[in-house]
């Protein structure tokens, strides 16, 4: 720590530490001398502002809450996942191919799946489908004869005659059976089409996975066959003569597992299936280990549930190190194997970035009560509870001036306090705890009560987005991001915060945060300035939230911009694409109601008042055509800064 910096100042490393941007960053993030959140898109110098790229998104007509895709990430990820594979294989010796593909339910948006097949297409990367509309999705967009197009989930009969339809337009195609009435269909469809399919089981391991999702998994598990119904299902290939299409093992132990060994026992155990499955004179050839790869959310390295305790390198050595010396105790080729990690792929590509645009008070610090009018008792001595600090130690301050507020509260109730009296007393209450807190020494021991008062001091920061459009797994799974501002980095962030979002729920809010060891019940952020706009970015965003968004409230998807480094542009990045966030009409058209016809009930009732003369005519034109606009612009807050404001005077409506 640099001993000259004043307390209001602060060094980008302070920064990085306290957010812990290296940590989770995995060398993504650094703070540029200006105090601005800078991404490195590729890990190396390259770096853009993320300021930079809201700005020129703004001239675009975009503003937050904004997604932004670094689609260079998503690539370098392909890249490196690969890679990954190929090293371990090479390494270990091992006699046979990585045949990697993309679960399309993570992120199904257009242009993350496009630039992950495109970075892809020299590692025959493929598709994994896990309903009709993903398979639709995946035969149009996967050309690459030689990638893998794995087909989960519950299955129809439409499903399956797609699944075959791909097959003869020489596609990979492999349908994975995950029940055992899956199976006749596909005997009964492929008899009927001609068209021979290739046929993956999913296994239910006894492996459980861990984390989070370790309750899908296991002998309970919704999905996969035991050993009982693997053995009915092959016998009925078999009967059908259609030995021949069973060429894959699948398995799939869950989302984010923390811990390498979870993945070791499971893979062995999936081993020793492939090898009998051989034994039993399958062709086979391969062996799907599905998803599961982790995500660093805080940076920890652990096997904490937000964390992972191996790198990416360490996955793939230990599944290609683990089938191979199974295959050989078995004497068995070893088989190609695929992976489908969407997590791990996309998470770190997309950020949040989105507006503080109010706090909630919870005290003015003006007084109340005139200086040298009558007051309570009870007021007089919270006021000598805060004016002699050294009197007591910290603890007995505290507990004292916590006894007195709770008599205002009684008193109020009863009558002997006023609503001016009462608010005093909070007041000094509130005045007392900050004054303990900012006098609490820097390092030693804390007694927990005092240690709690960031959280009791914690202001909530109101922040225009909503949490169950694009945090959705913060509110269903308690699962954290990491969060941060993305300038004044230079500045000491001196307010212990909570984040609520705009939606009406008091569940709508972030009140967990990453840490090194446990989690933070408060984020430390700047203090809102006037006049001057505060963004805070949510991080590793790419996977599973940007889909999965409800529209409590009505909020709806919010606008993106898809940027690309560029050597040649000023600000060494180019938007190569935005989207705009939902309009209010086609939120409203998702749930029935068409613009014309709310506009025409309005009218209605505008007429009636204009005939009534409650209204003048100019008026009601001026109100059908406000809510009009209404209607057809966005949904979330549009925000002005006073000076904004005082640019663009609203005409007050003529009468
Ligand atoms: C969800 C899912 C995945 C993706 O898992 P990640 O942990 O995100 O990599 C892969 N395969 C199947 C079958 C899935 O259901």
């Amino acid at each position: 720590m640099s001993t000259n910096s004043s307390p209001k100042t602060w060094t980008p490393r302070e920064a990085e530490d306290y957010y812990g941007f290296h940590r989770w960053g995995a060398g993504h993030f650094t703070v540029d001398g200006n105090g601005c959140l800078c991404v490195h898109p590729m890990g190396d110098q390259r770096r853009i502002r993320i300021l930079d790229i809201i700005k020129e998104a703004a001239q675009m007509g975009i503003r937050p809450p904004l997604t932004i895709r670094l689609q260079d990430m998503l690539r370098q990820r392909v890249t490196q996942l690969n890679e990954a594979f190929r090293e371990a294989i090479r390494d270990e010796g091992y006699d046979g191919r990585y045949r990697g593909v993309f679960p399309t339910k993570v992120n199904q948006l257009r242009e993350v799946v496009e630039e992950i097949l495109d970075a892809g297409e020299k590692y025959d990367f493929g598709l994994e489908a896990g309903s009709k509309p993903e398979l639709l999705i995946a035969l149009a967009l996967l050309e690459n004869k030689n990638a893998l197009l794995i087909c989960n989930g519950y299955k129809d009969d439409e499903y399956i005659r797609l699944a075959l339809m791909g097959r003869r337009l020489g596609k990979q195609t492999i349908i994975v059976i995950e029940q055992l009435s899956e199976v006749d269909a596909i005997i009964r469809l492929s008899k009927e089409t001609g068209i021979e399919p290739h046929i993956g089981l999913r296994l239910k391991l006894t492996t459980a996975g861990e984390g989070k999702w370790a309750e899908s998994t296991g002998e309970n598990a919704k999905f996969g066959l035991t050993p009982c119904e693997i053995i009915h299902a092959t016998r009925k290939l078999m009967r059908a003569r259609m030995s021949e299409s069973l060429r894959l093992v699948h398995f799939h132990i869950g989302s984010q597992v923390p811990n390498i060994s979870t993945i070791k026992k499971a893979v062995s155990e999936a081993a020793r299936y492939y090898c009998e499955l051989v034994r039993l004179g399958f062709p086979m050839g391969m062996l799907d280990v599905g998803g599961g790869l982790g995500v660093d959310y805080d940076g920890s390295r652990s096997n904490y549930e937000s964390s992972m305790n191996y790198s990416m390198e360490a996955y793939a050595r230990d599944i290609i190190a683990n089938v191979k010396s199974i295959c050989e105790q078995s004497h068995v080729r070893v088989p190609d194997i695929v992976s489908e990690s969407g997590r791990a792929l996309v998470a770190p590509h997309s950020i949040l970035v989105f507006e503080v645009v109010d706090r909630i008070n919870r005290d003015l610090d003006a007084p109340i009560l005139p200086p040298r009018g009558k007051r309570p008792q009870l007021v007089r001595e919270l006021e000598d509870i805060y004016k002699n600090p050294s009197r007591l130690d910290a603890l007995e301050r505290y507990h004292d001036a916590r006894q007195k507020k709770e008599e205002a509260n009684t008193l109020f109730n009863l009558g002997y306090l006023s609503l001016e009296e009462r608010a005093e007393a909070d007041r000094l209450f509130w005045r007392i705890c900050r004054d303990i807190r900012e006098k609490l020494p820097a390092h030693g021991e804390i007694p927990d009560e005092l240690g709690d008062l960031d959280k009791l001091l914690a202001e909530q920061y109101v922040c225009n987005f909503s949490v169950f459009q694009s945090l959705l797994d913060h509110w269903a799974l308690d699962q954290l991001f990491p969060i941060a501002p993305i300038h004044r980095l230079d500045e000491k962030p001196a307010i212990p915060t909570t984040l609520a979002d705009i939606t009406c729920d008091s569940d709508g809010k972030v009140s967990a945060f990453i840490d090194l060891e446990d989690i933070k019940t408060t984020l430390n952020l700047h203090p809102l300035l006037p006049n001057q706009r505060y963004y805070v970015g949510a991080f590793l965003v790419g996977a599973y939230q940007d889909i999965m968004g409800d529209l409590h409230n009505l909020f709806g998807r919010v606008g993106e911009a898809h940027v690309f480094l560029e050597d040649d542009e000023e600000d060494g990045f180019y938007i190569e694409e935005t989207i705009n966030g939902s309009t209010t009409d086609k939120i409203l058209g998702m749930i029935q109601y068409t613009a014309e016809d709310l506009c025409r009930m309005l009218k209605r009732q505008i007429d009636r008042a204009t005939r009534n003369d409650e209204v003048r005519p100019r008026e009601g034109v001026a109100m059908l055509e406000m809510y009009e606009a209404s209607i057809h612009s966005k949904t979330y807050l549009v925000t002005q800064t006073t000076k904004e404001k005082t640019k663009t005077k609203i005409k007050p409506a003529q009468t």
